[in-house]
């Protein structure tokens, strides 16, 4: 889901965000946080430490050791050998959601709607043939039209092939972080990687506390998260980590169709350019939050200041 270098040219104004007062965590809001892991791309290749395969194994298990059942979003063009449809048979067999992420993961702002939507087909011809396949259609990048045309007709689209959107409610740069170590690793393979875990671990944490707070401002209610995730090696050696981190902090994993049915996830939000996280979008809708949200909600512009700080 890498954002383009050039979308940081768009506004990186810093975030200045208000924890919620403590009367509106009251009520309806008390109950624990909920979140549920999905994980994009499946982009499978061999890393500097760990093969494809093993990477697959490792984020299968981290999954299973919590008893949680994920959605992966699956990039058509990247399931193109048969050990890579095994790999992706592993997620099916172990009841897992597969759900469509594009054949070619296309940039939406740059493409037609004809070409957007075709290639959303053509995706889908890849998985559709999984038991465990459904019709959850996450936008690449998550930009779902730079023009009202272009994302209503998306809408409709979707709405006419009965697909319902993946929105993803907490956005965050895992993908970023995972470049950088593997880039390290190429220099320096037998480096620590506890700085990366820590890194990686607060990054989550931070991302998703904002979310959550924004959540509850815009919805005053606590919605059911959907974090999003990639296929990659910082999860391969880290997402059992992360999982654990979230549970021993309060909230409660949940798995991915228990999220997606919540009613949230039907929310269309007017916003130009669409896309962002689900909460971004609701709350930009409302012009009461300006203050809190930077554009690109998400992106490795955030994360490079920070890292290179700490010569990760
Ligand atoms: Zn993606």
């Amino acid at each position: 889901m890498k954002r383009r270098e050039f979308l940081g040219t768009l506004g990186a104004s810093a975030v200045a965000f208000t924890l919620p007062s403590a009367k509106a965590q009251q009520g309806s809001m008390s109950s624990l946080p909920q979140l549920a892991i999905t994980l994009d791309d499946f982009n499978l290749f061999d890393t500097p430490t760990m093969t494809a395969g093993d990477r697959n194994r490792k984020i299968l298990d981290a999954l299973k050791a919590e008893n949680l059942k994920a959605a992966l979003f699956v990039t058509g063009r990247y399931v193109d050998s048969e050990q890579k449809r095994a790999y992706l048979k592993e997620w099916n067999d172990s009841d897992h959601i597969i759900g469509n992420h594009s054949f070619s993961h296309l940039y939406y702002p740059d493409t037609s709607f004809a070409e957007f939507s075709a290639d959303l087909l053509r995706g889908e011809k890849i998985v559709k043939d999984f038991p465990r396949f459904k019709k959850l259609f996450r936008f690449p990048y998550l930009k779902e039209g730079d023009t009202a045309g272009k994302r209503d007709g998306m809408r409709a689209f979707l709405h006419e092939h009965e697909y319902h959107n993946g929105h993803v409610t907490i956005d965050a740069s895992d993908w970023y972080v995972d470049g950088r170590l593997r880039q390290k690793l190429k220099q320096h393979p037998n480096i620590d990687l506890a700085p990366y875990r820590n890194f990686y671990l607060a990054h989550l944490w931070e991302r998703s506390v904002y979310y959550d707070h924004l959540a509850q401002r815009v919805t005053r209610r606590r919605v059911k998260h959907t974090l999003l995730l990639h296929h990659n090696l910082l999860n391969g050696l880290f997402l059992g980590d992360a999982l654990r981190m979230f549970k021993a902090r309060g909230w409660q994993l949940i798995d991915a169709d228990i999220a997606f049915a919540d009613p949230i996830f039907a929310s269309e939000p007017e916003t130009l350019p669409a896309g962002e996280s689900l909460i971004w979008a609701l709350a930009k809708q409302t012009g009461r939050f300006d203050k809190a949200l930077r554009y690109p909600g998400e992106d490795g512009i955030y994360e490079k200041p920070k890292m290179d700080k700490m010569n990760l």
